[in-house]
């Protein structure tokens, strides 16, 4: 009897998963991660027999796709701008929303010495990219979760960047230093939408990533009323907004910042997703 191959195996399951609802992509994805495969690798091998090792490799990713869990989880890594970052339960899982952010911010400032912090870094996506584009910028990356902070601090470390580390509530840690840069992703969705994230979001990613209150409006209340004692003049800020609130987070940054210009800036999506302040 003729082994399965591996496209055979991967397409009973794949259609299981699509019964169930479930994202069907994510399983091919975990395969080819698993085996370490490009999509050209896939279609010289898709025909050969599956080893017995893959398959049942192959079965339990199902079995965790089937009870939501992320494929970034899964694998326990996730690749954000370039960097292969360690991903664990209580980071959020970096999203592509955000490398716009880091492209945006190296881009208006090549070739510059610069003060950058990045505040509430979970695994250290921001700031290791930062880092590793600009090596002889000065980093300080926070985060309120001791958690988040040990597994950025080790992605730092293995991505062979110098980040300067620190544990606590938005500016706290950054006592009375002031910076160049400072950027930040901070938890930006409501309660209410909460129906509407997908279950392995639900399930899974760390509530205190994403959830804020005040309509998902808390932390740039506190952030647009504490950061102009940390930003030198000249300095820029760089926020990650949901695509709603554009408009509520430019007028309380602008009321805070009166000299500066604050920009809406959108996504590749169309989104909204970006406040760029500057002079
Ligand atoms: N910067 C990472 C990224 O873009 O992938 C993580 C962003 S995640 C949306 C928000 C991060 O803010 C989480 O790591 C969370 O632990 C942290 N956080 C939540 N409340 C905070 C607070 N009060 N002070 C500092 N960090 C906070
Ligand atoms: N973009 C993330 C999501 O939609 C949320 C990130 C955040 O709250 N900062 O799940």
């Amino acid at each position: 009897m003729s082994k399965e191959s591996y496209f055979e195996v991967l397409s009973r399951a794949s259609s299981f998963l699509a019964k169930q609802k479930k994202e069907v992509k994510a399983l091919q994805f975990l395969l080819l991660e698993r085996l370490g495969w490009s999509m050209t690798d896939w279609l010289i091998h898709l025909k050969e027999p599956i080893p017995k090792a893959v398959k049942e490799q192959l079965e339990a990713d199902l079995q965790l796709l089937l009870a939501d869990h992320p494929p970034q989880y899964i694998l326990g890594y996730c690749d954000f701008y370039g960097n292969r970052l360690t991903v664990t339960k209580d980071t959020l899982i970096p999203r592509p929303e955000t490398e716009e952010l880091v492209e945006l911010c190296l881009k208006n400032n090549d070739l510059k010495a610069r003060k950058a912090a990045d505040i509430g870094t979970g695994s250290g996506a921001i700031a290791v990219a930062l880092k590793k584009n600009r090596p002889y910028w000065q980093i300080l990356a926070t985060d309120i979760s001791q958690g988040a902070l040990l597994v950025a601090q080790d992605n730092a470390l293995k991505l062979g960047t110098e980040i300067d580390f620190r544990l606590g509530d938005l500016t706290e840690p950054l006592e009375h230093e002031t910076f160049d840069l400072i950027l930040s992703n901070p938890p930006y969705i409501s309660l209410n939408e909460w129906e509407e994230m997908d279950a392995s979001v639900q399930k899974f990613e760390p509530k205190r990533a994403l959830f804020a209150g005040h309509n998902g409006l808390a932390f740039y209340q506190k952030l647009a009323v504490e950061l102009p004692q940390y930003l030198r003049t000249s300095g820029q800020i760089y926020l990650e907004i949901g695509h709603h609130q554009g408009r509520l987070v430019q007028e309380l940054f602008q009321a805070n910042f009166p000299e500066k210009k604050v920009e809406i800036l959108k996504d590749i999506n169309g989104n909204e997703r970006m406040i760029f302040l500057h002079d």
